[in-house]
């Protein structure tokens, strides 16, 4: 018996036509059919339209009419593949990996960095991965692209314009189209725990800040005044924060006393945050942030909103941020908490 496989497609490049003010989000399901029959005939596939977005639009409500979607159907299906714009593909696969534990059926995103029409595109290369790979049983939230599959906590948009425009940060690759076929390496792919569950509640006052030299700590407490609940910093080298001639320290413990969730990440992608290292990131340490490790900044943005959408108190937020709840984290053994 053909497996069966939910298509749903909420926009992107993928779907984009030419109109006189750029490109928008504009062929149906049926038309991205004519261009990838030969994949779908090896299955008995449903399309559903859920948006018409460029991604740029894409918000968390949004999210939560995908994921209540995806848990709705998951049942009749074996697999589930979202057509999505690439600029924010992987904050949507992050965030459903939050809200979706222990999905048992596999849920793979992807997009185009060119629309199906144009014929030098990547996208009916990338819908093969993300149908071969939603059709291979194995349970998660995952982002396939150029031939590649990452798990869904792990991706990043990192090019513009080049068809290999998504890595794996700080996690090997989940899988890869070679002379093999699709080549998975399960040992990556983070195992069931429990029944799938819809926890769709999210906090969307979370602001993300990249610091520069000269940064003024003024900031957070007009974030706090605005009813910010969550702010992630995105620090110097391992999570450098200045703590020698300006205030920003004190602004810092001002507003987490005040019941803030403050994160503080590595400004750089790869290898993660180790605030434990330098004086700079002991401060902030004292002060009462969270510290990211190896997550991603997707990642990292998304668990916050998703973890203060879910929790109300301080110790059950520290608690399960610390937490690897999808794959998103991975703590040093030499720092275990
Ligand atoms: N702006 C588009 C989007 O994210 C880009 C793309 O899909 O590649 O919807």
């Amino acid at each position: 018996m053909k497996k069966k496989l939910l298509i749903i497609t909420t926009g992107g490049t993928l779907a984009c036509i030419q109109d006189e003010k750029g490109l928008i989000p504009g062929l149906s399901g049926r038309d991205i059919l004519d261009y990838i029959s030969d994949i779908t005939d090896l299955y008995q596939v449903d399309f559903l339209e859920l948006f018409q977005l460029d991604s740029a639009n894409i918000q968390p409500k949004n999210w939560q009419t995908l994921a209540e979607t995806i848990y709705e159907k998951h049942r009749d299906y074996d697999g589930v593949v979202i057509f999505h714009g690439t600029d924010t593909m992987a904050y949507t696969s992050s965030v459903l990996s939050f809200m979706l534990p222990n999905i048992p059926i596999p849920v793979v995103l992807t997009g185009s960095q060119l629309s199906i029409l144009n014929p030098l595109a990547d996208a009916v290369e990338n819908c093969r991965c993300a149908i071969h790979m939603a059709a291979s049983s194995i349970p998660g939230i995952f982002l396939a692209f150029n031939r590649k599959v990452i798990l869904g906590t792990r991706a990043s948009k990192v090019r513009t314009t080049s068809f290999h425009a998504f890595e794996s940060i700080n996690y090997p690759y989940i899988g890869e189209i070679n002379s093999r076929g699709l080549d998975l390496q399960s040992s990556y792919i983070p195992r069931l725990t429990g029944p799938c569950k819809l926890r769709k509640d999210l906090e969307e006052k979370v602001f993300l800040i990249k610091l520069v030299p000269g940064f003024d700590g003024k900031i957070f407490q007009l974030l706090y005044e605005q009813g910010y609940r969550g702010v992630i910093i995105e620090a110097f080298g391992l999570g450098g924060i200045p703590s020698l001639s300006s205030e920003v320290m004190k602004d810092l413990e001002e507003v987490i006393r005040k019941g803030m969730a403050v994160v503080v990440k590595s400004q750089c992608p790869y290898e993660g945050s180790d605030l434990s290292v330098y004086e700079t990131g002991h401060a902030a340490l004292q002060a009462g942030v969270f510290q990211a490790y190896d997550m991603s900044t997707e990642a990292v943005v998304t668990k916050l909103m998703w973890l203060l959408g879910s929790y109300h108190h301080r110790e059950d937020i520290e608690k399960n941020f610390y937490k690897n709840l999808a794959g998103e984290l991975r703590i040093p053994e030499t720092i275990l908490l």
